[in-house]
């Protein structure tokens, strides 16, 4: 299957900056084989689309409300993103779970809201360091996942997943490619287990992923692809990371 390198921008950028990057990566996956998506801040999703639009660079959002509309002030909903072109939405990003309380039941339900919509969700699973610590990394990623595939059945072959272990999201620390490699051929299994499809699901690696360890890393067997955070907002470091998946 062909990679997927995810950016993740979080809470930057600005009109001005945003151009000239989006320019930059326009430029530099013209002739790319591997599938490509900047995941925006909400306020930039109609300026990316338009600056995206007709290349093989697709949108993506940082979160969806678990909600279908109506009174939830200040949260954003899979009709709005639609209506922007939005294709992947991001779900349970460890930054949610920490700071906005998410739950795995509100991660299962947000993805399943997005695959109602046509969205497709990348759902983020990753212990924190003190669960690694105590030799839990397998049961807290499986009760994780679990959670999505209990909601989400057969659906299951629809949705991206992402291994961010918590301990190597912007801290320049990455899992080395065997300790990423064993967790993704952890949530392979579970994926095959729910579904005869699994092996069309893109599990990606983000943590720390940059120009320097992306080869190695997308190299693994089940490293499907990366989501990328801080490397994501430097075009050249992110057309190395694209330019390793191919
Ligand atoms: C992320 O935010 O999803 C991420 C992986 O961040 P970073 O690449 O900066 O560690």
């Amino acid at each position: 299957m062909k990679k997927l390198i995810a950016g993740n921008w979080k809470m930057n950028g600005s009109i001005a900056s945003n151009a000239v990057l989006v320019q930059s990566l326009l430029e530099g996956t013209a002739a790319s084989q591997c599938l490509v998506t900047v995941c925006v801040p909400a306020p930039y999703l109609a300026q990316v689309q338009a600056l995206v639009a007709g290349s093989g660079i697709d949108l993506g959002a940082q979160d969806v409300s678990q909600h279908e509309s109506g009174a939830y002030t200040g949260e954003v909903s899979c009709a709005m993103l639609r209506d922007f072109g939005v294709r992947y939405a991001i779900v349970g990003h460890s930054e949610r779970r920490q700071y906005h309380g998410e739950t795995d039941a509100v991660v299962a339900e947000k993805a399943q809201r997005a695959l109602a919509a046509g969205i497709t969700p990348i759902v983020c699973v990753g212990e924190t360091l003190a669960e690694r610590e105590a030799g839990r990394t397998e049961e807290v990623v499986k009760r994780q996942l679990a959670a999505v595939i209990h909601t989400n059945g057969h659906c299951i072959s629809e949705i991206v997943v992402a291994y961010e272990p918590v301990w190597a999201i912007g801290t320049g620390k990455t899992a080395s490619p065997e300790q990423a490699q064993q967790v993704h051929a952890v949530l392979r299994a579970q994926l095959r287990a729910a579904s005869a499809q699994a092996d069309r699901v893109h599990i990606l690696y983000g943590g720390s992923m940059n120009a320097a360890n992306a080869a190695q890393l997308l190299s693994q067997p089940d490293i499907d692809g990366g989501l990328v955070g801080g490397a994501a907002l430097k075009a050249v470091d992110f057309l190395t990371i694209i330019a390793a998946a191919q």
